[in-house]
């Protein structure tokens, strides 16, 4: 897996979060606007119905006060039923508000007595509810269809049957006796005037739709009716006020629809007229989605935004780590005098940052005093080591020399023996061995002591050292017993060496024993021999002769 950058984390951290904090928002908005806009709605369309069925209401009341007014005028209480003036007076009312199809008064028993364009003036209206309860009170009558009228109006275009509504008033004489009945016939026309007055101009562009509904239920207003669809009942929409706004009208829509009841112009009539608002749900649904989105397009502006300022605030909290995470590289690659520090940083970063820098120079420091008890080291283990082969040196020459005089030992001249015998079977040049033994020795120690032989040996010893060459090699081999090893010389060559070695030591003297002789035997290396030390063994053989012979002499093969 790669390694996640820190500002990745805290942008994947805090878009998490954003959406953690942004969803639920997002639903818990759009759905409390949602329920807000469908009752914002609901009001609007109920304030519609409200204010149309107040206005039809009024329209009702002020024609029923017409009429009633008009019966109780002086005229009508007191002039015959059928003089011209009540006809000019019926006439007048009629012109003063364009609705009015027929205005008419009729005696007691229904007979029309004057009437509007005196229409069915003489003819009975004893058979219409209007007369019938005309005569006992103020009467608002329900839509209905022109019965008497019907032939004497122009059709009108739409083909429609003509409809009225009735409104009649008693006509009592000033002692209390009924004269007859003062009534008027309203054109429905009248409905569509009276709500084009209440309702909002966008009703169309909102696909608004207000219609009145009589109590049987039937859409009285307008006068295509609902087109087949049926209107959910009064008691319906009332009762589940807020908890359901929409509702089937049996043609396959849902409506948001709401219902106000049209006050009775009177207190005796029964009209039950309400008016209806609806709304299809999809216009109303239309309008809350734009707002969602709305919502949501907020939302997410926002989470973007933040999402952005995250990384940016990441971006600048992890640049101080950086450039400490650059410092330690630097340091690593040998970069002593870099210092880490986070400027412009949190007090943790500026803490860490010391924190690094008091390390990085602890362990600068502790690596110098490494460097310098390493270097101290290498010094002493110098000294030591040539300390050592000096005393190798002092051990090697004491193993090869002899204490006493000074001269190589019996060890160092089997070492020289053993390789001038490789040279000589090398190059045939022989080589002769003299050996040397003082004479009468013991007796020099008996006599003297044991430091005047010490110093007799020491003397012997230099005085042969003197008598021979450079290249020459003399060795004390035994207690006052020497080797001289002649290289590249014979047996005839050595002789007159040995003689003169001999004459040398019995012609000097050493206090305080004196003058010592000694004898000489002498043996030269011949291609035969078998190993080095032929010849000393043959020098050897010739030592004992020349004591044999009377000591102080040279012995020698062949003389
Ligand atoms: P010859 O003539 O037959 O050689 O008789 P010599 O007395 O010299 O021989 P011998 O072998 O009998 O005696 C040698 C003596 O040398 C014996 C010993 O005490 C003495 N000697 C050996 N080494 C030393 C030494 O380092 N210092 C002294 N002072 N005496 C030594
Ligand atoms: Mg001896
Ligand atoms: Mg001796």
């Amino acid at each position: 897996m790669m390694p996640v950058t820190f500002r990745s984390r805290m942008a994947l951290l805090f878009g998490l979060l954003s959406m953690l904090v942004g969803l639920p928002t997002y639903y818990f908005v759009s759905q409390s606007h949602r329920s807000q806009l469908l009752e914002d709605r609901r009001a609007v369309l109920q304030g519609v119905a409200k204010a149309a069925a107040t206005v039809i209401a009024e329209n009702l009341v002020e024609r029923r006060r017409e009429i009633e007014l008009l019966a109780q005028s002086e005229a009508f209480t007191q002039l015959p039923l059928d003089s011209q003036t009540l006809t000019q007076s019926l006439e007048r009312l009629k012109r003063s508000y364009p609705h009015y199809s027929w205005i008419g008064v009729t005696d007691t028993s229904g007979v029309v007595k004057a009437a509007t364009s005196h229409h069915l003036v003489n003819l009975s209206a004893a058979q219409r509810p209007w007369f019938q309860q005309g005569l006992q009170g103020t009467f608002v009558g329900d839509l209905h269809e022109a019965k008497l009228l019907a032939p004497l109006l122009p059709r009108p275009e739409s083909g429609q049957p003509i409809r009225f509504i009735d409104f009649a008033s008693p006509v009592v004489s000033p002692d209390g006796e009924r004269r007859g009945v003062l009534a008027s016939h309203a054109h429905w026309q009248w409905a569509g005037a009276v709500l084009k007055a209440a309702t909002p101009p966008n009703v169309a562009e909102t696909r608004t739709d207000i219609f009145i509904v009589n109590a049987q239920n039937t859409v009285i207003y307008p006068e295509h009716g609902t087109d087949g669809a049926n209107v959910p009942l009064a008691q319906d929409i009332e009762g589940a006020q807020r908890a359901r706004v929409f509702w089937g009208w049996g043609d396959g829509q849902n409506y948001l629809t709401v219902s106000s009841a049209v006050p009775e112009p009177t207190p005796t009539s029964h009209l039950g007229w309400r008016v209806v608002v609806r709304q299809p749900e999809s216009t109303v649904l239309q309008a809350i989605s734009q707002l969602q989105w709305s919502i949501l397009l907020i939302t997410a502006s926002a989470g973007a935004v933040f999402l952005w300022l995250t990384w940016v605030g990441a971006n600048a909290m992890s640049r101080p780590l950086e450039r400490l995470t650059a410092t330690a590289r630097r340091i690593q690659l040998g970069e002593e005098d870099t210092r880490f520090d986070a400027p412009g940083s949190s007090l943790e970063l500026t803490r860490l940052a010391e924190a690094l820098s008091g390390m990085a120079s602890t362990l600068q420091q502790r690596k110098h005093a490494l460097e310098t008890a390493n270097q101290a080291l290498e010094t002493k283990v110098h000294e030591r080591t040539q300390a050592l082969h000096r005393l190798n040196q002092e051990l090697e020459l004491a193993a090869h020399t002899d204490a006493l005089t000074g001269l190589p030992n019996r060890m160092a001249a089997n070492k020289v023996l053993a390789s001038e015998h490789v040279r000589f079977k090398r190059s045939a040049m022989a080589y002769t061995i003299l050996m040397l033994d003082v004479d009468f020795f013991k007796k020099v120690n008996d006599t003297h002591g044991h430091l005047a032989g010490d110093a007799v040996l020491k003397h012997v010893a230099g005085v042969i050292r003197r008598s021979l060459r450079e290249s020459d090699f003399v060795a004390r081999t035994g207690g006052e017993e020497f080797m001289v090893l002649l290289p590249m010389t014979t047996l005839q060559q050595a002789l007159p060496v040995a003689e003169k070695i001999r004459v040398a030591v019995a012609s000097t003297a050493v206090a305080p024993a004196g003058q010592v002789t000694i004898s000489i035997g002498v043996g030269q290396a011949v291609a035969s021999d078998s190993d080095a030390d032929a010849a000393l063994r043959l020098a050897d053989e010739w030592l004992y002769k020349a004591k044999a012979d009377g000591r102080n002499r040279v012995a020698a093969p062949g003389h």
